[in-house]
């Protein structure tokens, strides 16, 4: 047997040569567009920091109180002594906004989507995901006992192929509302026509929608139009517009009532710090009294879209936040990543395996924290970029 440090090192040098090797940009200060690395001041643009809400004053105080009250850590789990008033009434927050009967938090969005597939499945079921659903989705399905398919991106012919045939007990459909690679959305509207007529349950995640679209930024559902009985197992996280932490999952009393029996990343983990449910709490309270924050992000998508597509920059198909710039090979991506960062600008450069191979791309973000002068400072670092001839698609993995 090799040891173990020759056996990664060879692991780690292919990862290299592959140009996928993964650096963390490890920075001091908040969450804000002007981040501080290595004493270099970036304009970033990829924090999923949607709303700017992740160092606004009222979250932070609200946690800050609440650590006064609660003290900071929760101690145990849900089901032990964990569950705070904080958490409750956040939870009921949650299905108001939502517009949901109830709402049951979890502590990371991974655990969420991990607990609801393997909460209500098991190997008499099947679960069928867009194959560019978010990793802890698909690590949900390939980790549970039910039968896993993929069906082809946005494609409801190739699902509903795939549903007819299907003689699973339970079976549930699980898709990204907003795709968080590509930034382009699901047709909820047909999606939720289709499990009905097949009797499937629909499931979305709504990582990048919730806080963003949708009434006072209840989410995607709302925003297209699904009820509870459309689209009934709703879920989405804390840590991204709501520039908080954590994640929820709302639909009715019997689907909260059975995560509460059978969701083992809802039992079997601590809950969530108070502190960190009152800045949730708080961060609500921002989606309506500072409802220009959204206003504000549509008009810089508006802007950017608009100019980009002047340029005849590559943009994909993204009427959302997240606005990639398709490259194709990875080592260009990194190229051009390091060019814009020399440049003052920080895009991260997404590869494989986050997104399918030959499809490796810059993964721009915009935030209402953006002005409009921080995104023509972007358009003009890309425009040179461009006149340099880096940005077009280059075949490659
Ligand atoms: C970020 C994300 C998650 C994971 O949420 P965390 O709270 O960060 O664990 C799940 N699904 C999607 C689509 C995401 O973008």
């Amino acid at each position: 047997m090799h040891c173990l440090e020759q056996t990664l090192a060879a692991d780690l040098n292919q990862r290299r040569s592959d140009h996928l090797y993964r650096k963390r940009n490890q920075h001091a200060g908040p969450q804000t567009p002007e981040l501080k690395l290595n004493g270099q001041t970036l304009l970033a643009f990829c924090s999923n920091d949607y709303l700017g809400l992740a160092n606004h004053p009222q979250l932070v105080n609200a946690a800050k109180k609440a650590c006064g009250e609660y003290g900071l850590g929760s101690g145990a789990s849900h089901l032990v002594v964990g569950h705070t008033d904080i958490h409750h009434e956040l939870e009921h927050a949650l299905a108001q906004v939502t517009q949901r009967p109830r709402a049951l938090l979890f502590s990371s969005g991974y655990m969420a989507n991990l607990g609801v597939i393997n909460g209500l499945l098991d190997r008499r079921d099947a679960i069928y995901q867009d194959r560019l659903n978010h990793a802890s989705l698909l690590d949900g399905g390939l980790l549970s006992a039910a039968k896993f398919q993929r069906y082809r991106h946005n494609d409801l012919d190739d699902l509903e192929r795939q549903l007819n045939k299907t003689t699973a007990r339970r079976h549930l459909v699980a898709t990204d509302a907003v795709f968080s690679m590509d930034g382009d959305t699901a047709p909820l509207k047909s999606l939720s026509q289709l499990c009905n007529i097949q009797q499937s349950w629909l499931m979305i995640d709504d990582a990048h929608g919730f806080g963003v679209l949708g009434k006072q930024g209840g989410g995607s559902a709302l925003a297209q139009g699904l009820t509870t009985q459309d689209c009934p197992i709703y879920m989405a996280t804390l840590g991204k517009a709501l520039g908080s932490y954590g994640a929820f999952v709302a639909g009715s009393d019997a689907l909260i009532e059975s995560l509460i029996q059978f969701s083992r990343t809802y039992i079997y983990t601590t809950a969530i710090p108070p502190s960190i449910a009152a800045a949730s709490l708080a961060g609500l309270k921002l989606l309506k009294d500072e409802a220009w924050r959204q206003q504000h992000l549509t008009e810089l998508i508006t802007l950017f879209k608009q100019q980009a597509n002047a340029l005849k920059l590559p943009l994909m198909p993204s009427d959302t936040a997240i606005q990639p710039i398709m490259v194709g090979s990875s080592a260009v991506a990194l190229q051009l990543s390091e060019a814009l960062k020399e440049m003052g600008l920080l895009v991260t450069a997404i590869r494989p395996p986050t997104v399918p191979k030959g499809t490796a791309r810059l993964r721009i973000t915009l935030s209402a924290a953006h002005t409009q002068s921080h995104i023509q400072k972007l358009l003009q670092a890309l425009t040179q970029l461009q006149q340099q001839g880096l940005l077009t698609l280059v075949e490659g993995e």
